[in-house]
């Protein structure tokens, strides 16, 4: 008998547009959809009419359920795999399961979409060609400066997920381990109230002073070569477009760009 496949299926981190056509279409077709959480599942299975069978795998139960899903597979069960939000196994549950499959020879197909860590690196205005990825910062103050520590030589941009409640004591904690670095603090990306602090350390500390922090967090932070003392800050790059745009023979606005870029290649890292 033929085998079925293990689908890992990316869903929105928020707007439930942000679903691709195959991943509904997937979500149509499997004959079981195993999600993290089946009633927060439902709501996006009943925004696009789809009625497939739910079950739940989530990390208390990842192990033996995922047994229990594979003998369908094995059977011939197509299966798609949902976390909560965003692409299953990214500080969600679903490596497990994955492994499982793999051991057991079954066919395991991505449908990407959705990430927050990446969503947050798209807009924090920070290098995204490499980053480092360290999901949730540990809650506790001496294990999360010990984890920043470690991290006080790394060149490239670094992506956290945070909780709203931990973030003042983060970014202390950042400035006072790291310095007072170039940031990005997202917030609620992909909804209604989504918002995108940047600026170094000290700055967007100061813009969160007092206010209540809510709604889910990732955290941006620049590497080594870009720390405030080397980069380029927010403030030189406009004054060096203004400069630039008074230049009555520098058009058109390709030669701009190209001489904003020069200089901020030469003034970094
Ligand atoms: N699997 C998800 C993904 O692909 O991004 C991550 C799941 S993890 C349990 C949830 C954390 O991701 C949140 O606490 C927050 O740090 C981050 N996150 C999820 N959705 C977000 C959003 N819309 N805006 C900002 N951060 C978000």
């Amino acid at each position: 008998m033929q085998k079925g496949i293990l689908y890992i299926v990316s869903t929105p981190i928020g707007n439930l547009e942000d679903i691709t056509l195959r991943a509904i279409r997937i979500l149509r077709e499997v004959g079981l959809i195993a999600a993290e959480d089946t009633r927060r599942t439902k709501i996006l299975l009943d925004a696009y009419g789809i009625d497939t069978p739910l079950t739940s795998l989530h990390d208390r139960n990842e192990l033996k359920k995922g047994i229990h899903l594979i003998a369908r597979l094995n059977e011939g069960t197509d299966i798609a795999y949902v976390s909560d939000a965003g692409t299953p196994g990214i500080s969600d549950p679903g490596y497990i399961f994955v492994k499982q499959a793999i051991f057991e020879s079954i066919r395991v197909v991505p449908v990407p979409g959705p990430v927050a860590a990446v969503a947050a690196l798209n807009v924090s205005g920070l290098p995204m060609d490499s980053f480092v990825f360290f999901a949730f910062l540990p809650s506790r103050r001496g294990k999360r400066r010990q984890l920043l520590e470690s991290v006080k030589e790394e060149s490239k941009t670094m992506v956290f997920y945070e909780s709203p409640n931990r973030l003042v004591a983060t970014l202390q904690d950042i400035s006072e381990v790291l310095g007072d670095r170039q940031i990005a603090v997202s917030r609620e990306l992909t909804k209604i109230y989504e918002e995108t602090l940047r600026g170094t350390v000290s700055e967007v500390s100061e813009s969160l002073r007092e206010k209540k922090i809510r709604g889910e967090i990732t955290l941006v932070i620049s590497g080594t070569t870009t720390s405030p003392d080397k980069s380029v800050s927010p403030d030189e790059i406009r004054a060096r477009f203004q400069e630039a745009r008074k230049n009555p023979g520098l058009s058109p606005r390709k030669e701009i760009y190209r001489q904003v870029l020069d200089f901020i290649n030469e003034n970094s890292g």
